[in-house]
């Protein structure tokens, strides 16, 4: 829980703030952008929100919060931020909320299917915590966790568990040792059923791997994402743990793929026409050439 003795000083006065334990992890900035902002390494509160939306996303953030940064100053009940998750995306994609210390804050997602067509897919793992588990049983629960990579698979162990569904992950992370069900090797691209491909994209680590959902949504992991600053998608080469030219030849292979959303676990979610979307990768690929 926030503090309210270590609250930060860049906060306005108000209801809403953000305490020292901030991890800068961007989830509350994307989440409710007219109440947080970046100061600096650190998230704050530059405006208290000013109606009941305002409200309602900023008690989204302090929800998905991965370190329980925010908090209220008159201890305000939050139930509003908790029933909201998992939160429409587009289509039948949800974000999940509830980010994991664990994994940095990192984004997962819940892809809501019919039985028929497999099931419902989780997509990295959010932090294991009552209420989501409960609204997630309600969508019909996972019969599939797709992990992008090592990084950003939080709770995924007790989530598996839970809902007694299989785990795919590339060996390259490690994911024999994980106890991972359904480890995947080498650098094609394995087709999951006929609305999902997963496609590894060594780099980030060495065993990271994209998923695209029925040729419109790519799950993204920590290897591509929305660049505000820039206006167009962008690779991280400050978090590159792997290889860079690894994944930038990773990047290249995504080329023939057709997509209009992204999805990352860091970085901003972008959407756009399939032909602007990859005029956008074929700009990253060149950038990522000359760093
Ligand atoms: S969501 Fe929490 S940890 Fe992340 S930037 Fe905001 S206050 Fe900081």
């Amino acid at each position: 829980m926030a503090q309210i003795n270590k609250r930060l000083a860049e906060n306005v006065a108000g209801e809403f703030f953000v305490d020292e334990s901030c991890i800068d992890c961007d989830a509350c900035r994307q989440i409710a952008p007219a109440s947080f902002r970046d100061h600096g390494g650190q998230s704050s509160v530059y405006q208290q929100p000013q109606n009941p939306g305002e409200q309602h996303r900023a008690f989204m953030a302090l929800v998905a919060c991965p370190t329980a940064s925010i908090g209220t100053t008159s201890h305000r009940n939050a139930r509003q931020g908790v029933e909201a998750f998992p939160v429409h995306v587009v289509d039948d994609v949800y974000f999940c909320g509830f980010t994991s210390e664990a994994s940095f804050g990192a984004w997962s997602y819940l892809i809501v299917r019919p039985g028929e067509k497999g099931g419902n897919v989780l997509v990295d793992s959010p932090r294991f915590t009552a209420p989501l588990v409960k609204r997630i049983e309600k969508m019909g629960g996972v019969s599939l966790m797709f992990l992008s990579h090592r990084d950003d698979i939080a709770d995924h162990a007790r989530f598996a568990a839970h809902f007694d569904c299989p785990r795919i992950m590339h060996e390259g992370d490690h994911a024999s040792a994980l106890g991972i069900e359904r480890v995947t090797t080498g650098t094609e691209p394995v087709r999951i059923d006929d609305e999902l491909l997963l496609i590894p994209t060594p780099g980030h680590t060495r065993g990271h791997q994209v998923l695209l959902y029925r040729d419109k949504v790519l799950f993204t992991g920590d290897h591509l994402a929305w660049s505000p600053e820039r206006g167009t998608l962008t690779a991280f080469r400050d978090h590159c743990w792997f290889s860079w030219r690894e994944q930038t030849r990773s990047m290249e292979k995504l080329l023939p793929y057709r997509f209009e959303w992204v999805l990352p676990g860091h970085g901003r979610i972008h959407h756009g026409p399939i032909e602007e979307m990859h005029e956008h990768l074929e700009r990253c690929v060149a950038r990522m050439k000359t760093q």
